[in-house]
């Protein structure tokens, strides 16, 4: 975990999350997992949710462990009651609810073009990619509004700005969905103090894009779009989350924030 609990110059718990109650999902794994310790390092109090238990319960132990406050919980973001309890849960241990990240998605290893996609992979992948981003706003929306406001991060991708030659049809369609969505939300929530941003990463070094990505020559190909020349880290996507969580981020609300080493912006890369 990065560091223990931030502290104020007094020796009160501090840090830019202060106060905040943050929920998480897809928190087992990659930029969920990073964005759970780095919140709570700055003084969130986290509810790590992830269809993986072990998974979530290991980084509340790594948070815990750290001096910081955080609560497991298993739930299948595609599934309306999992979503709906997990967030009572939430406010129930932490009294409030002030980060919604609907972080959780897959990449189906059966997603291909329009011919070979198989419908019950469109309908999986939009099931959690695109349905579980609606459940969490759905119910963690008027949580937020009860604690007087506060800010959703939904995991989009910039695969919902640019497409590619190598399709995953249903998940870009599936993150299309996301980033439109949250426009919307952004604007119908405004004037509650509700902000409604889309994180897009670039291609990140996690277990859902190398196992797609599966040999050496795939990532290099991948590779040549980038301008950085290199995957981005998850470490590196929660802390444009831990940005858009954070009053930092007060007069922000409905962008589609792209954090990609550089690869919407590019036509030509460096050699
Ligand atoms: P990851 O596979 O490391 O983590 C995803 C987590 O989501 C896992 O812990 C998994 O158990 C959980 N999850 C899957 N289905 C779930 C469900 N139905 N309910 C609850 N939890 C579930 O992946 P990651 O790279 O950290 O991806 C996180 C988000 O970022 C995803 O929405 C993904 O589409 C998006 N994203 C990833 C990349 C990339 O290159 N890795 C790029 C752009 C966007």
């Amino acid at each position: 975990m990065p560091g223990l609990q931030a502290m104020t110059t007094d020796g009160t718990p501090g840090g830019r999350l202060a106060g905040k109650a943050a929920f998480i999902t897809g928190a087992a794994s990659g930029i969920g997992r990073e964005s759970a310790l780095l919140f709570a390092a700055q003084g969130a109090r986290v509810a790590a949710v992830d269809v993986d238990f072990d998974g979530s319960q290991q980084v509340v132990d790594e948070i815990t462990g750290a001096g910081g406050e955080a609560i497991a919980m298993s739930a299948d973001v595609a599934i309306e009651t999992d979503v709906a309890t997990a967030i009572a849960a939430t406010e129930e241990a932490f009294g409030r609810l002030d980060v919604l990240f609907n972080n959780a998605g897959i990449m189906h290893p059966g997603d291909g073009d329009a011919e070979a996609t198989e419908e019950a992979v469109w309908d999986l992948t939009m099931s959690i990619n695109l349905k579980g981003v609606w459940f969490g706003c759905r119910h963690g929306i008027p949580a937020l509004r009860r604690s007087g406001g506060g800010s959703v991060i939904n995991t989009a991708s910039f695969v919902a700005l640019v497409g590619a030659a190598t399709p995953q049809l249903a998940y870009t369609a599936s993150k299309g969905g996301v980033l439109a969505m949250t426009r919307e939300l952004a604007v119908i929530h405004a004037r509650e103090g509700i902000r409604v941003n889309a994180l897009c990463p670039g291609p990140l070094r996690t277990e859902l894009l190398m196992s797609f990505l599966d040999t050496e020559e795939k990532r290099q190909r991948r590779l040549v779009h980038v301008p950085m020349g290199r995957f981005g880290e998850a470490g590196e996507i929660a802390q444009a989350a831990l940005w858009l969580a954070s009053d930092e981020s007060s007069y922000v609300t409905g962008t589609d924030f792209s954090v990609d080493g550089g690869l919407t912006a590019a036509y030509v890369t460096p050699e």
